[in-house]
């Protein structure tokens, strides 16, 4: 694979700062490729790039914007296959995963196809005598997202998707393990612009790089906003450091979602639920499930049993192949820091049901592969119950009542999300209201809300205080300003007086 470099005002920039990162191939563990990080002179191009088309692009019309989001709509679902086997390769999840991804991705594009509505504002007519009141959300300029190597099609998009659609220009800094798929969509942008015939180089730029090409993003004067997904301590960091220089910013972090089964939960759902959500994409997910909670002995007892029975079902492979329910996590350091967790859960007195530690794949010994992890009778006091594995390691905390079951995940530093499993619709009421976090499931293992809801957690999950995508994000990547007009009416009473108290509406 040839060296990956920047993608900036439509065309690719070179890296000249010296400096790079690997890129692996998760499924033999060999490097696959190198992508450039960029310098402060390289994200200083980009930006001034950026500010350039911003003023032509957000002089287009809205029904024009979304023509772009339109064709860019079609020529990604074009090149699903091509995209989906580049995300798989750099990242290891498997191909239908992948697609997922994408299309997760796509669906807040559709969204963006719809701007010209959204954007329509607010109006009040007769707001008092002669006077009206209107208000419209305006681009902030000049913004910025940063993401992580988990979805590497679906969050850049989540951002830049609003963000360009409402008329901001936009510097992507993806992950640096699996930067491919984004210059991929960069490019692909610049190609839906040309079929709208627009000239679009500037608007959307991808640079490249580590903790030096954030900062620059950080203090960059002419950046509005930034977005930022990733763990959490870094997500404080970027929401600290880019608020304290004025910028808008919203930061998501990690997660620990429990999965919370009452006595009268359909067991054949859950097991195939927590299955699916715990050990999908290698537990590499933000909205993963890595926490059982059974209320009462009789479930924990049948969970266990059945988990492990299911868990001898699960095929881990290499990401190509198409049977697999799972592939390699994304780097030999982050396989590293998960057999680390599992050997702290064990020196905590948790109880080993099944072990992945060993798990080996002929012919890819040298692979990102760990197999699938089943704890019990973790007690949240521990390491591993309340910090983030992020691999396919499923912890069972048992609780004795509703109660102790619902402050669980309530009480937890992390609050993205959470899923509650019964037939009980009051219980699943109460819960839902009472839970102290953002995203909530019932009998919805993932519940990831579609693109024109929102998404977002809460507590030590997101730092800043509106969500990616919806309304929100609208919100988010656009400022409001209103209007109060009144036209000179000489039949109206009054109307030439000066007024030295405030205007009020009587
Ligand atoms: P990460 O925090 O290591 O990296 C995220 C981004 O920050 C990357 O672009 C990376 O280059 C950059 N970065 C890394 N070190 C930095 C530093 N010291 N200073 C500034 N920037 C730095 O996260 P990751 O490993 O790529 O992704 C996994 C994490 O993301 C997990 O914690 C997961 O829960 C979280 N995540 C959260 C959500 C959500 O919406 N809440 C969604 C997906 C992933």
């Amino acid at each position: 694979m040839p060296d990956i470099h920047h993608f900036v005002n439509g065309q690719t920039l070179v890296g000249t700062s010296g400096r790079y990162g690997d890129i692996f191939d998760p499924n033999t563990g060999v490097v696959a490729g190198r992508v450039q990080f960029a310098s402060t002179e390289e994200m200083d191009a980009a930006v001034e790039a950026a500010a350039k088309a911003q003023k032509t692009w957000a002089q287009v019309n809205p029904q024009r914007r979304a023509r772009v989001m339109f064709a860019f709509l079609r020529l990604v679902q074009a090149r699903m296959d091509e995209l989906a086997e580049l995300l798989s390769s750099q990242h290891g999840k498997v191909i239908a995963d992948s697609k997922g991804d994408i299309q997760r991705g796509l669906e807040v594009i559709e969204f963006a196809c719809g701007i010209p509505h959204v954007l329509k504002g607010e109006y009040t007519e007769g707001a008092g005598p002669g006077i009206d009141v209107y208000s419209m959300r305006q681009p902030l300029g000049v913004v910025a997202g940063i993401t992580p190597f988990n979805f590497p099609a679906m969050i850049p998009m989540w951002m830049f998707g609003v963000a360009i659609a409402v008329g901001n220009s936009f510097i992507l800094k993806p992950s640096e393990k699996d930067p491919g798929v984004p210059v991929r969509l960069a490019e692909l942008f610049m190609e839906a612009g040309a079929e709208v015939g627009l000239d679009l180089k500037g608007v959307l730029n991808v640079v490249h790089g580590d903790k030096a090409a954030v900062d620059a993003i950080l203090d960059h004067p002419t950046i509005r906003a930034v977005s930022f997904v990733g763990s959490s301590d870094i997500a404080q960091y970027v929401y600290s450091r880019g608020t304290a220089n004025g910028k808008r910013v919203q930061a998501m972090g990690g997660a620990k979602n429990h999965g919370v089964i009452l006595p009268d939960a359909d067991m054949d759902q859950v097991v195939k639920d927590l299955s699916g959500a715990a050990f999908g994409s290698a537990g590499e997910r933000c909205m993963a499930l890595p926490v059982a909670v059974p209320v009462g002995k009789k479930t924990a007892d049948e969970l266990r049993e059945r988990m492990v029975a299911e868990i001898e079902t699960l095929k881990v492979g290499v990401s190509t192949d198409t049977q697999a329910q799972y592939g390699p996590v994304v780097s030999a350091a982050h396989k590293q820091k998960i057999a680390d967790y599992i050997q702290i859960g064990v020196d905590e007195g948790a109880d080993l049901v099944v072990d992945g530690r060993g798990f080996e794949l002929q012919g890819y010994e040298q692979g990102f592969f760990i197999g699938p992890t089943l704890f019990d009778q973790v007690k949240d006091g521990m390491k591993t119950y309340q910090e983030e594995i992020f691999g396919p390691v499923l912890q069972i905390v048992r609780a004795e009542s509703f109660e102790e079951a619902l402050a669980l995940p309530s009480k937890h530093q992390y609050g993205n999300g959470v899923a509650i499993f019964t037939r009980d619709g009051r219980a699943a009421r109460d819960f839902a209201s009472r839970v102290e976090v953002g995203m909530v499931g019932i009998n919805v293992p993932i519940p990831v809300p579609v693109a024109y809801h929102t998404f977002g957690g809460w507590k030590r999950s997101a730092f800043g205080d509106t969500n990616q995508h919806g309304m929100e994000g609208v919100k988010f990547w656009t400022k409001v300003k209103t209007v109060t007009a009144r036209w000179p009416d000489s039949s109206l009473e009054g109307h030439a007086d000066s007024s030295f108290v405030i205007p009020t509406m009587k």
